[in-house]
């Protein structure tokens, strides 16, 4: 049995808890939280030891009539592997922490490649976690993970020669009030290429991958379009059958009649999915189309839950647990991930 410390319980955070309970082979020792929120109500309720993770505001919790567990050190003390969910550049911060206890901890995609031993996709890379050397792995970035999981089989079966996507990103997660445009569109970076191809070559380093990025006013997913040229002209039957193999790539059929990215979360909430998670990269079927050696595609990603299942997988990477595929079918399994 892993035992699991999550460390910092928002969006990726009490997403992240959940799918290790899912876990047979975990425990979930428990979630650390700054304050005594709705989000730590929410926790505790769900009967998850909690956590200070600042000392010095333990007397809020107390405040708020919410018992603790005990303290941060307690809970990396007690952990194999602490999943740290926390804001981008606190996961660096906290890297002396898990240190202190030989605690292995995963890290987020806001975090800095150079923070860390290793970046961690579960298609592409398992392997590279599972090293006595490493303790600290990062799973990457919502974005990267989806580029990741289709680049990975297409250049395996159909060599890549280069990948063109353009991502049009949603302004902030639907919690995120603070965030924006709100009646905008914003190149964003606007300097080209953007910085997330550099960022999937930190998982394939071999591939030739130019990125541009475009802010938008939404909250739902994130929105690829993707242009690949590839070594051979594949026909698009040929295509389809290769990402039909992947558990983690979904084809919204023709037939669903799913326009957007607003059908694509009420097919999941209607369909039970918890929180309307889309843990699956969703592919349009139809946007399929090869021009000479040049692939096209339109793909969707849910910003806040693509990565869950690969922070399972990290987890039994990074503690030598399973291999690739006995990981990736656990943790789909377990989830209910493959739509
Ligand atoms: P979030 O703001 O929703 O959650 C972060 C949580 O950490 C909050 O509850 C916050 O109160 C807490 N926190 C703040 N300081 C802390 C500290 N010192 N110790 C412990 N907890 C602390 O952020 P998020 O969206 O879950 O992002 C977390 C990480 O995941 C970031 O690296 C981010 O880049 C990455 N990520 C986010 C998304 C996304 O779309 N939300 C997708 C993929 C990866």
């Amino acid at each position: 049995m892993i035992k699991v410390g999550v460390n910092g319980y928002g969006t990726i955070g009490k997403r992240v808890a959940d799918a290790v309970r899912a876990q047979p082979d975990m425990k979930l020792v428990g979630v650390a939280k700054t304050r005594p929120n709705y989000e730590a109500e929410a926790a505790v309720r769900k009967g998850y030891p909690l956590y200070a993770a600042i000392p010095e505001k333990s007397d809020a919790f107390r405040n708020a009539g919410i018992d603790l567990a005990g303290e941060i050190d307690d809970l990396v003390m007690q952990s194999d592997v602490v999943v740290d969910c926390t804001p981008s550049g606190i996961g660096e911060q906290n890297r002396e922490l898990y240190r202190r206890y030989d605690t292995r901890a995963l890290f987020q995609g806001g975090e800095s490649a150079d923070a860390v031993d290793a970046s961690f996709n579960a298609r592409a890379n398992y392997d590279v976690a599972r090293n006595d050397d490493v303790q600290f792995v990062r799973v990457v970035s919502c974005n990267t993970t989806g580029l990741s999981r289709l680049m990975a089989p297409l250049d395996e079966a159909f060599g890549v020669e280069k990948a063109r996507i353009t991502l049009i990103r949603r302004g902030g997660d639907p919690a995120d009030a603070s965030r924006g445009p709100i009646n905008d569109i914003l190149p964003d970076p606007v300097t080209v290429p953007s910085h997330h191809g550099p960022d999937v070559n930190t998982i394939l380093p071999d591939l030739n991958i130019d990125t541009v990025g475009v802010k938008v006013p939404a909250t739902l997913m994130h929105l690829h379009s993707v242009n690949v040229t590839l070594s051979e002209a594949p026909s698009v039957d040929e295509v389809r059958d290769l990402l039909h193999e992947e558990s983690r790539l979904f084809l919204v059929p023709d037939i669903a009649g799913i326009g957007g990215t607003g059908q694509l979360k009420e097919f999941a909430m209607d369909t039970g999915r918890p929180r309307g998670d889309l843990w699956e990269n969703c592919i349009w079927d139809e946007s399929l189309s090869v021009e000479d050696n040049d692939l096209y595609l339109f793909q969707s990603i849910h910003q806040e839950s693509d990565v869950i299942p690969e922070n399972v997988d990290a987890i039994r990477a990074i503690m030598d647990a399973a291999d690739q595929q006995e990981s990736m079918e656990k943790t789909d399994e377990n989830l209910g991930v493959g739509l």
